[in-house]
């Protein structure tokens, strides 16, 4: 593990965003105008202030430039290029409760949890290389005692045999153990702050160590520190004022682009669709404000990866994949062993809303003129040269 090169700072995100708190944000975003979103989009350097007004309902009439310039922006980062991935579900244990998932110890709904062997986790990585994927997001809900870290780096091990680039989507950890799955060959962390309002936080994460807010915003930062080349940091749209979020997760994005710099950094919009019968969104997110949303986050964070999995609909992915998306997920299924084995009895995590396949997803890519991209061509890079 190489750690010189994480520069020490005294501020931790979780005291950072204590100066932007959310009466404050939702002020600015309300109170933007339209000489406020001139002036954001004619700068280079966005600040948070332009980001606020890229946010607000002044913006709305210049959408369409904001999509010209997050299209010039994404292909001048990242060609005409989108990659592609797909979910493996190692386990669906869960021993927290968040009240918006169907893993959540209490969600009600009662299917087979498993946690996958070494020769399920094979099965599966064998029936995905052969569909062509190259980068594979390994995922456990959050059962450290049945599913530790050591277990989750000896499936990354197992993957790595079968995709160069293998990335988690795990609890929360301490910097030693995020060490020991990047010795492993984990390349990227991603972990959802989930909402960045701790009131709403409090409201929704109700057991487990994930209820511990400042624990799991400041995780990415450790993640960095034991060298993990790319972090994706996201909010689940829709338990709280999106625009507000967005806000958030930008501020949130630039600081570890300042403090863990020789990371990439990767931004994912997940929207809440299907919940559990005991929890309704408070805060629903229309298509047009995730347009909006993605568009603002692209000016203000030109060179992060955006992410858009099959929780979105067909016709949308369709639409969002020239406007500043640079990966998607395809042919995806949330359960574990729902790609080798058919696993219909075992619980899955949400339910999918773009059920084609990886060869449908690849030809829709391509009648958009871009180039599906099955390998991830930063980690062999990183092999290369040591940086990202
Ligand atoms: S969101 Fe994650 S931690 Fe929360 S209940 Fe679902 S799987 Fe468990």
């Amino acid at each position: 593990m190489d750690t010189e090169w994480y520069v020490v700072i005294t501020m931790a995100f979780s005291d950072e965003i204590t100066q932007w708190p959310p009466e404050k944000v939702r002020q600015m975003i309300a109170s933007a105008t339209p000489d406020a979103v001139e002036r954001a989009l004619e700068r280079e350097d966005r600040t948070p202030a332009d980001l606020a007004a890229l946010l607000s309902p002044a913006a709305v009439p210049r959408l369409e430039d904001m999509a010209r310039m997050a299209n010039r922006l994404t292909r001048q980062y990242f060609g005409r290029t989108i990659s592609l991935y797909a979910p493996i579900y190692i386990s669906n244990l869960c021993a927290a409760d968040c009240v918006y998932c169907g893993f959540a110890a209490k969600s009600g709904i009662r299917m087979r949890r498993v946690t996958l062997k070494d020769a399920e986790i094979c099965a599966e990585c064998a029936a995905l290389a052969e569909r062509g994927f190259r980068h594979v997001l390994l995922l456990t809900g959050e059962a450290p005692a049945k599913v530790p870290p050591r277990r989750i780096a000896d499936a990354a091990r197992v993957a790595a045999e079968y995709f160069p680039s293998v990335s988690v989507e795990v609890y929360a950890m301490e910097t030693p153990e995020y060490a020991l799955l990047e010795e492993a060959g984990v390349e990227g962390v991603t972990l959802y702050q989930e909402t960045y309002d701790p009131q709403t936080y409090r409201q929704v994460h109700l057991s487990g160590k994930k209820m511990d807010y400042a624990w799991r915003l400041d995780a990415l930062e450790r993640a960095g520190r034991a060298g993990i080349r790319r972090l994706t940091i996201g909010a689940l749209l829709g338990l709280y004022d999106w625009a507000c979020e967005g806000f958030w997760m930008g501020l949130h994005g630039r600081y570890l682009q300042r403090t863990c710099w020789r990371s990439a950094l990767s931004v994912s919009f997940p929207r809440l669709r299907h919940t559990p019968n005991r929890f309704r969104p408070p805060a629903l997110v229309t298509d047009a404000q995730l347009v909006q949303l993605i568009l603002a986050m692209r000016l203000f964070l030109p060179q992060a990866g955006f992410n858009l999995s099959t929780r979105e609909p067909a016709w949308l992915r369709d639409r969002l994949v020239t406007l500043g998306i640079t990966s998607m997920s395809a042919g995806s299924s949330t359960r574990p062993g729902g790609y080798a084995s058919r696993g219909e009895e075992v619980l899955e995590q949400f339910e999918i809303e773009d059920t084609r396949g990886p060869d449908e997803v690849v030809a829709m890519i391509r009648r958009a003129g871009l180039d599906p991209v099955w390998k991830d061509y930063d980690h062999a890079f990183y092999r290369e040269t040591g940086t990202v």
